[in-house]
């Protein structure tokens, strides 16, 4: 049976690390580093990622600053919060909470984010850094992904790493971060040819598809390490990509969901924070 990667747990050890940090740095330099929020719209779902958000900046000993918007607030609209956000100096880091409602271009608002700020890893400057070797700020599930691997001791040099999934705010991110570990790394999608074939050679295998249990039993290799990405709701309730049971069974150690990747996305939210405000205003130390 699989040894469990508690990201819960790491979650929780990540969070704290960064609550220590923060008050080592605003002891140093008398201020508090700040996260903005923007929520355009009521969605249920979204306003609960945010309040979670916003909860853990106040665990963490920052400040937050939340910013609800109309859901038939306009694209200028939504830019000039986001200019008026990248000009506010106690605003070290600026999140838009995705999707946006219909009519609305995300790529849009997110190019218009100061990249001192983008927190959430997505501006094509911070995008073109990580594919440079030069990451900054890195999304917050990938960086969560590499972190659960990081304190799970998974050898990365050398290793097989198979990513299925390549959305730009998982799949690619993920799998650049697995090739500076000097893994050889393959990235998976909806056209790949015998999937399965290809997942059964990963040592280390991400699942980041947005399909309830598709990766199944015969598709890992013995012993391997499986992160499982995916959030299915389902009348099951809440179900990874990987189908657990009988993966846990073949596989070497492994994420559950919930449990596993989600709560590490907060934490590395609460990290890049630190690091943005770091950059922004070093302290005495650097
Ligand atoms: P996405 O943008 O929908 O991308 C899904 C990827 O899976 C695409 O690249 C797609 O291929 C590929 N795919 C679809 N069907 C496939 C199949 N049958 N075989 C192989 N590949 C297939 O999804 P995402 O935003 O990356 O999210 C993936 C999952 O992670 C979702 O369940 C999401 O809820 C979850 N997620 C979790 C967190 C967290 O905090 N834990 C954060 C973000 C996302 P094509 O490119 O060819 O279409």
């Amino acid at each position: 049976m699989a040894r469990l990667i508690d990201g819960k747990a790491v979650a929780q050890a990540v969070r704290q690390e960064v609550a220590r940090d923060v008050a080592a740095y605003t002891a140093t330099t008398g201020r508090v580093p700040g996260l903005a929020t923007v929520l355009v719209g009521e969605d249920p779902a979204s306003e609960v990622y945010v309040r979670n958000k916003v909860a853990a900046c106040r665990e963490a000993g920052m400040e937050s600053f939340h910013e609800p918007m109309a859901v038939d607030s306009t694209q200028e609209q939504v830019e000039a919060m986001v200019d008026r956000l990248n000009a506010d100096d106690r605003v070290d880091g600026i999140l838009v909470q995705s999707p946006l409602p219909k009519g609305l271009d995300f790529k849009r608002v997110l190019e218009r984010i100061d990249p001192a700020k983008d927190v959430d890893g997505f501006h094509p400057l911070n995008m073109g850094r990580l594919v440079a070797g030069r990451p900054t700020l890195v999304a917050c599930t990938p960086a969560g992904v590499m972190e659960l691997l990081r304190r799970a001791e998974t050898p990365l040099e050398g290793a097989e790493a198979v990513v299925v999934g390549r959305s730009d705010i998982v799949g690619k991110p993920v799998a650049l971060l697995l090739l500076h570990e000097s893994a050889t790394v393959t990235v998976c999608h909806s056209r790949t040819r015998d999937l399965p074939a290809v997942t059964r050679r990963a040592d280390i295998l991400i699942a980041a598809v947005g399909r309830p249990r598709m990766i199944t039993g015969d598709m890992v290799k013995p012993g391997a390490t499986v992160i499982d990405v995916g959030i299915n709701r389902t009348d099951d309730g809440l179900v990874g990509d990987v189908d657990f049971e009988p993966v846990a069974k073949v596989a070497g150690a492994i994420t559950p969901v919930p449990g596993g990747v989600g709560p590490m996305t907060i934490a590395m939210l609460m990290r890049n924070t630190l690091t943005a405000a770091a950059a922004r205003r070093p302290g005495k130390d650097g």
